[in-house]
């Protein structure tokens, strides 16, 4: 039952018998299952959903808003459909702690009991995983990876580079969120670049040897911005750093001034996860059958903050397990029917205007983990035609995918 301070008597007393699910972050994996379980549960479950900000600001199409395509504002999510018709209650505030045994949030503002706890709280980020670069530098040096006022500042200081000037981005190595994402940046500032200052460069520092849908970003790079990137692999971390106050970057011994730099770090499960003890190696691992926590059996944890197996850390694998998540939980708490645990995920990237790629697969759990099942992925070469019918796609899926997390 949730007793969080500020909550009427009257929703409290009118909630008291029935199982109570808390879900920990609003974004694309728990607003999805906030929804689902509060829709298809029939008034027999009571769902509250917490989240730290007022509205949900995505990072998926925030390279949109980097290239133009749509308006900061169009990126704002509310709770309010969620509250208003799923009768979710909607809580604004920061899960700082979980005491598992007593089945206790401690929250910024109270604290809240659960029978059935869902963690979707994204990513947080490892500190030091880039030399001279913390947190407490995201100002001058942007990661712009969780979406908000990060976006906005980076996009900013990238329109302020000077005829000529250098913006340089830091890829992260291992398992993090959207794997072509930094490519489809590069991209976009490009693109960003030959209509306002077609003189400026990209410089990519990169861990990695390769990267998601490489051949792809390849192609495109060469066919659009020749000549704009200079592409750094395999780059070893350990000699690389940067200077936020001095706006440099130091790669194979070389330091190079920058007009605008963006970081994106090596990355983990959100904090609340960690605090709850309830990770190995950096993320949460979980049954792939039901997203359950294999540690906690009355925890879920959906989205990038899980370890599951095959799925890209995406808003649409977040979103896919949320519906398998949901259906579980209803199925343990109301008896409703077992549906299958199957997934599935699409990625776009936009390359140019009117030219967007796509990579997906579906799949199914083993007992070991989501494993993929079958996939496609763009060709090099498509027709013009192709590539626009496919920008046109993911402007529709973006549309219904977050009808599907907050509604209506
Ligand atoms: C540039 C970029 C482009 C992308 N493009 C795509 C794309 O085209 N397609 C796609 O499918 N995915 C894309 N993604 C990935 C996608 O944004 C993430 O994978 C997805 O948002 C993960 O969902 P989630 O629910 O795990 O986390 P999030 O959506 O990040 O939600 C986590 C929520 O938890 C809240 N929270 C965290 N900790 C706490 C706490 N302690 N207390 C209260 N609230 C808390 C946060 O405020 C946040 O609202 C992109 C990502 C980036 C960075």
């Amino acid at each position: 039952m949730a007793i969080a301070k500020g909550a009427s008597a009257q929703s409290t007393m009118s909630r008291v018998s029935k199982p109570h699910v808390v879900v920990i972050g609003g974004g694309a994996g728990g607003a999805t299952a906030a929804r689902y379980i509060a829709r298809d549960g029939n008034g027999q479950v009571d769902v509250t959903l917490v989240d730290a900000n007022k509205t949900y600001q995505p990072c998926f199409f925030s390279n949109h808003y980097l290239a133009g395509d749509r308006d900061f504002a169009s990126l704002d999510h509310s709770y309010t459909t969620l509250e208003r018709e799923f009768g979710i209650q909607v809580v604004q505030d920061t899960a700082t702690g979980i005491d598992r045994d007593a089945q206790k949030i401690n929250l910024q503002k109270g604290i809240l009991r659960y029978d059935i706890l869902v963690l979707a709280p994204g990513i947080d980020f490892v500190e030091g995983s880039v030399n001279g670069w913390s947190l407490a530098d995201q100002n001058q040096m942007p990661h712009a990876y969780k979406g908000g006022e990060q976006v906005r500042r980076l996009k900013s200081q990238i329109e302020a580079i000077p005829k000529g000037g250098i913006f340089a981005i830091v890829a992260p190595p291992g398992f993090y969120r959207c794997p072509p994402g930094p490519y489809e940046r590069v991209c976009v500032v490009a693109n960003m670049f030959k209509a306002i200052n077609p003189t400026a460069k990209i410089i990519i520092a990169d861990p990695k040897p390769v990267f998601s849908k490489m051949g792809l970003f390849r192609e495109a790079w060469k066919k659009y911005y020749k000549g704009m990137i200079d592409m750094n692999s395999d780059v070893d971390m350990n000699t690389f750093s940067v200077d936020p106050q001095a706006m440099t970057i130091s790669v194979d011994g070389e330091t190079i001034k920058v007009d605008a730099c963006n970081i994106i770090p090596a990355q983990k499960a959100g904090q609340i996860a960690h605090t709850a003890g309830i990770v190995e190696d950096g993320w949460a691992p979980v049954r792939a059958q039901d997203m359950r926590s294999r540690l906690d059996e009355n925890i879920y944890v959906l989205g990038d903050a899980a370890a599951q197996g095959d799925m890209p850390k995406s808003a649409f694998s977040a979103n896919s397990q949320a519906k398998v998540c949901a259906n579980a939980i209803l199925h343990r708490l109301t008896g409703a029917a077992l549906g299958p645990s199957e997934f599935q995920n699409t990625c776009w990237s936009l390359l140019a205007e009117n030219d967007s790629v796509k990579i997906g697969a579906t799949y199914k759990a083993t007992s070991e983990k989501i494993a993929r099942v079958d996939g496609f992925v763009s060709r090099r070469r498509e027709s013009a035609e192709l590539r626009k019918n496919t920008y046109e796609e993911s402007l529709d899926w973006y549309s219904s995918i977050t009808a599907d997390m907050f509604g209506p």
